[in-house]
């Protein structure tokens, strides 16, 4: 399999070089030259089926000529033996048609530790045979990083810089990046919103003053391999709800586009997928551009789901790719205008191909709070607010009552501890693995939200 850039001019690359590279040459995202598909037969021998022997039926086509399925196998094995429930992602049940996927039983318990724990292991595994040290450079609004800084701290030939916007990240999630005091870790608060952070990062990857003395990276979603071990778990969900022979539909809580992307590619790959319910919070860039075409940003207002506060999502790119009908340069064209003037017009053949698929909803703070206290009354399980922002639109999606409805949950309520008490007036308890994180010292740096500031930064400090 070899992997091509969404604007049609930077080189085609194999598994093993995407995952190190991130973005493109030419700013675009990479993705797979061709959709590889699987049968119904082969959807359906995945019944019964372990988290690893999925990962590994969904993950094969992607990886072939880097990995075989034994080097699969083990890297499975290892990343997701982390992981403190033995289904790794499990289903529970709300109502007839309401479904929980729990993506946070991983260290960092956030969905961020599917992709991330696997990343972390390719890297090595990548590295060994190279005379290469990574830096890799990162924006979080909250999950990314704690996620990223887990697998990667203390890991040889990975220097870790990790952007978050200060004041933005939820105490809990703060603590979990800064409170990792290994030597090749660095926490930057960035004094701007999350999309400043991520624009700072996107800038350094096309500065030839800093990709000529460091080989960066990527762990944001715009890293290939990250969408690419999310794609399991919708055919992990699907199959254990009837799959193939019943459709599923899925309302994913979204910010930077990938988790609802990766859902995307499995519908791509064969998943009967009934419909894709893109879940935003008022900051809702993605509902208008699905809805109506009118993809332009506004200023993000900070809510209770900070890990959706955002108005440019990377990802979103990529499905624009696909609905251009792959035509890298015209979509080059597209996106360069829209970098300048903040706004662009979906055109209404292009939308037509995502309606079939998608659709989405915008999630108020109360109707994110009912959502929240309906699953609590209902079914005795206390959600994160990312979550009730995917139930919620799943409850007015308009589903039909025979068809399943996954709510993607992607992050454990201890995160988010304040929000999920002022909604319910229950306080969740703190998991086994976030204990001591209160007591323990923190250590990061604060830097004025520029291209200059933060290049400055992490050339001094990287190997
Ligand atoms: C990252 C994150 C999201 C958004 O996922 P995207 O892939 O960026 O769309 C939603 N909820 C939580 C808890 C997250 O950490």
């Amino acid at each position: 399999m070899d992997y091509i850039s969404t604007r049609g001019s930077a080189p085609a690359l194999g598994f093993e070089d995407v995952t190190l590279a991130g973005l493109a040459s030419d700013g675009g995202l990479y993705v797979p030259r061709v959709w590889p598909m699987l049968s119904a037969d082969e959807i359906a021998g995945l019944a019964g089926a372990s988290y690893v022997e999925t990962a590994i039926t969904v993950m094969r086509p992607f990886v072939v000529g880097a990995l075989d399925d034994a080097a699969l196998r083990d890297l499975c094995t290892q990343a997701y033996g982390r992981f403190n429930h033995d289904a790794v992602t499990p289903l529970v049940q709300l109502d007839s048609q309401n479904w929980l996927l729990e993506l946070f039983h991983g260290p960092t318990l956030a969905f961020k530790d599917v992709a991330l724990q696997l990343l972390g292991l390719l890297f090595e595994r990548f590295l060994t045979n190279r005379d290469t040290h990574l830096t890799v450079v990162g924006a979080t609004s909250g999950d990314t990083g704690s996620a990223a800084i887990d697998a990667l701290a203390g890991r040889a030939k990975v220097d870790v810089f990790m952007l978050h916007p200060a004041g933005r990240v939820s105490d809990v999630q703060r603590r979990q990046m800064t409170t990792v005091l290994s030597p090749n870790i660095y926490n930057i608060a960035v004094e701007g919103s999350f999309d400043h952070a991520q624009a700072i990062v996107k800038a350094m990857f096309a500065d030839p003053e800093t990709t000529s003395r460091v080989t960066m990276s990527a762990v944001n979603s715009i890293n290939w391999a990250r969408l690419m071990a999310q794609v399991v778990y919708y055919f992990y969900a699907a199959v254990r709800l009837g799959a193939p022979d019943r459709k599923v539909a899925f309302a994913v809580p979204t910010g930077n586009f990938g988790d609802v992307f990766a859902g995307y590619v499995a519908s791509r790959m064969g998943l009967p997928i009934e419909r894709l319910i893109v879940a935003t919070n008022v900051n809702d860039i993605l509902h208008r551009a699905l809805s109506t075409g009118d993809y332009s940003c506004g200023l993000v207002t900070p809510t209770a789901t900070p890990s959706m506060d955002i108005q440019v999502s990377s990802n979103f790119e990529r499905l624009l790719f696909d609905l251009s009908g792959r035509d890298g340069l015209a979509l080059a064209g597209m996106m360069r205008g829209f970098e300048q003037s903040k706004a662009m017009t979906i055109p209404e053949n292009m939308l037509n191909g995502a309606r079939g698929l998608f659709a989405s909803a915008r999630i108020d703070g109360d109707d994110m709070a009912s959502a929240m206290r309906w699953a609590h009354d209902r079914a005795g399980q206390l959600l994160d607010p990312h979550t009730s922002v995917g139930l919620a639109a799943a409850r007015k999606a308009g589903i039909a009552s025979d068809v399943p409805i996954v709510t993607l949950a992607t992050a454990h309520p201890a995160k988010f501890r304040d929000a999920v008490e002022r909604a319910t007036g229950f306080r969740p308890a703190m998991p086994a693995r976030l204990g001591g994180l209160f007591d323990r010292e923190e250590r990061f740096d604060t830097l004025p939200a520029t291209l200059e500031a933060v290049r400055a930064y992490v050339l001094e400090r990287s190997k």
